[in-house]
């Protein structure tokens, strides 16, 4: 059940409450502290469940990631889109892996040259 994290504009406490995303739509959350029903939801929430949405859709849009090994900068311009889309910096070893691919390198040489890194793909991307 998703814990929303809720801010009190009357007393500016901060208070969370578990909600269905059924009991979302109808609640009205009152404050933990005082009752008010003047409280403002942290958005964090939402924009993280929005970019898991968007991620399902890119990894649904994909399709066979094999059939891009033979084009590095097509695999780069896709990871750079897919850390965009999650919202996240996946690091300087996946900037390095992307650089290469976008200097042209194929995945095989960036393993060869990188041995510790591996190729980002599938499920290493299913964070938590
Ligand atoms: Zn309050």
């Amino acid at each position: 059940m998703p814990n929303y994290l809720y801010i009190c504009q009357d007393c500016g406490k901060r208070f969370s409450r578990f909600l269905t995303y059924d009991e979302y739509e109808k609640a009205v959350v009152q404050c933990a502290y005082c009752k008010s029903a003047n409280v403002l939801r942290r958005i964090g929430r939402v924009r993280f469940a929005r970019s898991e949405d968007s991620r399902m859709d890119s990894m649904a849009d994909m399709g066979d990631l094999a059939g891009l090994d033979d084009d590095p900068k097509a695999m780069a311009k896709m990871f750079r889109q897919m850390s965009g889309e999650m919202g996240e910096d996946l690091g300087p070893e996946f900037n390095e892996v992307v650089d290469r691919l976008e200097r042209g390198q194929s995945p095989e040489e960036i393993e060869k040259e990188l041995p510790d890194l591996g190729l980002p793909g599938g499920d290493d991307f299913s964070d938590d």
